[in-house]
C-alpha cells in the first residue's frame, strides 16, 4: 500500500501514528493511505518554519521572485503529471485537471512580480526636510487549510503569495486527495526554496485545531465548507490571528428572455456539470426570467441525458465520478429531498452503472425544474451534478432570490441587454459577477472571494488582496538633523497652521 506522509524541513517525513484511506473514485479502489498528523507533529513543523523565517524574510524580494520563476518553469514541465495526480484522487477529467494546474500557475506568474508589488509609497517632504514612506513586512509563519475539490489550484491561491511576500507557509491539504500537496513541496524544493520555508502536514481536525491555537502561527487562510470556515474564523481570530476563511456557495445564473439559448445551454452544462458540480463556482441554480423557462428546460434536459460520464482518464468523458462514496450518497440524498419537496425531477442521474467501473463513485447528471427558493435543494449547497431551475417574473425578482440567499460567492446573467447587465452587476450581493460568463473566477492579478456566508474575514484571496493579507503595513517618517538642534516641542507636530 502506497503511503503518503508529511513534508517538513525540506524533506519527506513518514507518518508514525494514524492513517486515513485515499481512494481512486473511478474504480472505487483503495489507492493509498495518508498520514494523520497529531499535535506534536504540527508543532514540529511550526518550529522548523519559525526557525527558517528570519532568513527568508530578510531575503530580497527579487531573490524570492527568482525562486517563483523557477517554480513556474517546473510547474510547466510537470503540468501533465500534476493533472494525472489530481484525476487519480479527485476524479475530474484530465483536461479539467490541467486547467486547474494552469489557474494555479497563474498565481505564481503574478507572484513573480513581487518586487514591484511590495514597493510601497513614498512622499518627499511631508514636512521641511522630512520624508515619509510605507513598507509591507511579512507576518511570520502562516498556514493554509484547503478542500478536496482543487488540490492544486486552491493551495496555489495561497502558497506563491505567502512565500513571495516573505512568510513561511504550512499547508494542511484535504485528506481525500493529498498527493498533489507533496508534489508541490518537491517542486518548491527543486526550485531552490530553502528548507523549512514550506511544509506540508497531512491530517484533519486535530492538525487544524493545533494550527489555530499555535502561538507561532500569525495567519490562517482557509477554503472549505461554510460550517468549518466559520469555526476556523472564530477560533483563529479569538487566538489573535489574521484569518481569511472562504466557505461554501450556491451560484445562480440568471437567464433573461433575450439570452441566446444555445449559448446559455452550453454555459449551464459546463458550469453545472463540469467537475461533477464539485466546484465552489459551479452554477447550481438557473433562474429563468419571463417565459424562457420551458424552452430552457427542454434544451437542458436533452443535453443532460446525453452527458458523457466516465473515468477522468478517458478523453471522451465530460464528467467524472464524485470524490468519495460518502459524498455520492450525500448528493443522492439531496435528489431524494428535492423529489419529496415537490420539485420536478426532469432528469434523474441516480442508479448509473458504468461497465468496468461498477464500484466507482459515479452519478449521472440530474436536473430539477420548478424549484422554489425555500426548498432545501435551493437553500443548501449540494456540491454535485444537480442543476435546479427556478422561475422568476422579472430581473428584480431574480436578483431578490440571489440576494436573499445565505451564500454570495458568484452570480451571472445571460442577456443581450446592456442596461439589464449593468443593473445586475450593481445590485447583486455576491463577490464575483459574470455577464455572459458562466464562471466568473477572477484572474490571478485580481482577487477571489465571496460575500455573506461564502467568506469570513476582510480579505479576498490572491492578487492584490493576497499581498495585503500576508503583510503588515508600516509607515516610516524620517528627518536627518542638520547642524541646528531642535528644541523640545510639546505640541502635536503639524505643518504650522
Ligand atoms: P471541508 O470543509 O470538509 O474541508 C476543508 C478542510 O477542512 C480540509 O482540509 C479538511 O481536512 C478540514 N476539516 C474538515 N473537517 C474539519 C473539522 N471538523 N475541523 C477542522 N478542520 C476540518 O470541505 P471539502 O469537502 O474538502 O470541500 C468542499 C467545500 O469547500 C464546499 O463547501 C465548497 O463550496 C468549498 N469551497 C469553497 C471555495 C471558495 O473559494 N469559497 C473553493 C473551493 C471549495
Amino acid at each position: 500500500m502506497r503511503e503518503l506522509g508529511h513534508f517538513i524541513g525540506g524533506r519527506a517525513v513518514g507518518g508514525d501514528g494514524a492513517f486515513t484511506d485515499v481512494f481512486n473514485p473511478a474504480t472505487g479502489e483503495l489507492a493509498a493511505r495518508a498520514a494523520v498528523a497529531d499535535a506534536a507533529l504540527v508543532d514540529r513543523a511550526v518550529q522548523v518554519a519559525a526557525a527558517a523565517f528570519p532568513a527568508w524574510a530578510a531575503t530580497p524580494p527579487l531573490k524570492r521572485a527568482r525562486v517563483m520563476f523557477r517554480f513556474k518553469e517546473l510547474l510547466e514541465r510537470d503540468r501533465k503529471r500534476l493533472a494525472a495526480l489530481i484525476t487519480a484522487e479527485h476524479g475530474k477529467v484530465l483536461s479539467d485537471a490541467e486547467g486547474e494546474v494552469t489557474r494555479g500557475l497563474e498565481v505564481v506568474e503574478f507572484a513573480c512580480g513581487i518586487p514591484h508589488l511590495l514597493k510601497g509609497e513614498f512622499t518627499d517632504q511631508v514636512g521641511t526636510g522630512i520624508d515619509a514612506w510605507s513598507t509591507r513586512s511579512p507576518l511570520g509563519v502562516v498556514a493554509g487549510i484547503t478542500p478536496f475539490n482543487f488540490p492544486i489550484m486552491v493551495p496555489m491561491w495561497m502558497i506563491p503569495m505567502a512565500l513571495a511576500t516573505g512568510n513561511c507557509f504550512i499547508l494542511k491539504p484535504s485528506e481525500k486527495d493529498p498527493s498533489a500537496s507533496l508534489a508541490l513541496a518537491e517542486l518548491l524544493a527543486e526550485a531552490g526554496l530553502p528548507a523549512g520555508v514550506f511544509s506540508v502536514v497531512q491530517g484533519g481536525r486535530v492538525a487544524v485545531e493545533t494550527l489555530l491555537a499555535h502561538p507561532e502561527i500569525a495567519a490562517i487562510s482557509f477554503v472549505g465548507s461554510t460550517a468549518i470556515a466559520e469555526a476556523v474564523y472564530r477560533g483563529g481570530t479569538a487566538a489573535g490571528k489574521r484569518v481569511q476563511a472562504l466557505g461554501g456557495a450556491k451560484n445562480h445564473l440568471v437567464v433573461m428572455p433575450d439570452a441566446d439559448l444555445e449559448d446559455v445551454t452550453n454555459a449551464l452544462m459546463g458550469a453545472g456539470y463540469g467537475s461533477a458540480g464539485e466546484r465552489c463556482m459551479a452554477v447550481s441554480v438557473a433562474v429563468a426570467v419571463g417565459g424562457i423557462g420551458d424552452r430552457l428546460v427542454e434544451r437542458l434536459a436533452e443535453r443532460v441525458r446525453t452527458l458523457k460520464v466516465g473515468p477522468g482518464t478517458d478523453p471522451d468523458s465530460e464528467m467524472g465520478p464524485l470524490v468519495t462514496a460518502e459524498h455520492k450518497a450525500k448528493v443522492e440524498g439531496y435528489i431524494d429531498i428535492g423529489v419529496k419537496e415537490g420539485a420536478q425531477l426532469v432528469v434523474d442521474g441516480r442508479g448509473l452503472s458504468l461497465q468496468g467501473y461498477e464500484r466507482g463513485f459515479f452519478l449521472g447528471g440530474s436536473l430539477f425544474d420548478h424549484v422554489t427558493p425555500l426548498m432545501r435543494i435551493h437553500a443548501e449547497e449540494i456540491f454535485g451534478p444537480v442543476l435546479s431551475v427556478v422561475r422568476a417574473h422579472d430581473l428584480g425578482e431574480a436578483v431578490g432570490i440571489i440576494n436573499e440567499h445565505t451564500y454570495g460567492n458568484g452570480a451571472s446573467i445571460y442577456t443581450a441587454h446592456g442596461g439589464a447587465a449593468r443593473d445586475f452587476a450593481e445590485k447583486t450581493k455576491a463577490g464575483m459577477i459574470g455577464v455572459n460568463i458562466p464562471i466568473p473566477v477572477p484572474m490571478a492579478f485580481h482577487s477571489f472571494g465571496g460575500w455573506k456566508r461564502s467568506l469570513f474575514g476582510d480579505h479576498h484571496i490572491h492578487g492584490p488582496e493576497g499581498v495585503r493579507f500576508y503583510t503588515r503595513y508600516k509607515a516610516v517618517t524620517q528627518r536627518w538633523p542638520g547642524e541646528k538642534r531642535r528644541a523640545a516641542e510639546f505640541v502635536m507636530p503639524t505643518l504650522g497652521h
